[in-house]
């Protein structure tokens, strides 16, 4: 079985704190009416959809996509199934969890069953996100548009990106079973930036 947990792109997709100015903006450029082909410009930012951050996002003079590497991001992966969780994903939660050193880490929660932006979507707590840096995860991944919600200072993106813990935002993971997946990510090869968006594909072991 294949399951693409990506977000599709649209100008309906949904984006940070419903912020407009965060809507991707589709432009037909050309058309068959117009021209003689049909061209459509797209401008959106970065973090629109499924993607990845990079340290640079929170860190000045961070890490950007040129230290990607795709051998990173083709790889097993875990998912882990707390959709029954309303507010953080806690300390208590991960620990229940089996997570070794250099696990992929995927958490499925009720952010999934949302294609609207979700005010008190599910995060990853802090004390949760230093328990995965301290068992030298290599990435984790979520289905909220933001890995964190409303912690002063961004502990939880600090505690993953300045430990080259790699970050996905923005899955769709209502179709896929808590187990373990080859998945196979492929950030767009953008040079130089703060986040890529991808597209990603889990597929049964
Ligand atoms: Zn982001």
């Amino acid at each position: 079985m294949l399951y693409d947990v990506s977000m599709p792109i649209s100008p309906e997709i949904q984006v940070y704190r419903n912020n407009p100015d965060k809507l991707p903006k589709f432009l037909t450029s050309s058309s068959h009416d117009t021209g003689e082909i049909h061209e459509t410009e797209i401008t959106m930012n970065l973090h629109t959809g499924t993607h990845l951050d990079y340290p640079l996002h929170m860190v000045k003079n961070g890490a950007t996509s040129d230290v990607e590497e795709l051998r990173d991001l083709i790889t097993d992966v875990k998912v882990f199934d707390v959709s029954y969780l309303t507010e953080s994903i806690d300390l208590n939660t991960v620990k229940k969890f089996d997570i070794q050193k250099d696990d992929f880490i995927l958490f499925k929660t009720k952010n999934s069953y949302s294609e609207t932006f979700l005010d008190d979507f599910t995060y990853l707590g802090m004390d949760a996100a230093r328990y995965l840096r301290d068992r030298q995860i290599k990435g984790v991944g979520i289905d909220g548009l933001g890995i964190e919600r409303s912690q002063k200072g961004h502990p939880t993106h600090l505690a993953l990106l300045e430990n080259g813990i790699i970050i996905i935002e923005g899955l769709r993971l209502k179709e896929v079973k808590q187990n373990t997946y080859k998945m196979i990510c492929l950030p767009l090869k953008i040079k130089n930036v703060e986040a890529t968006p991808a597209r990603i594909i889990l597929l049964d072991k």
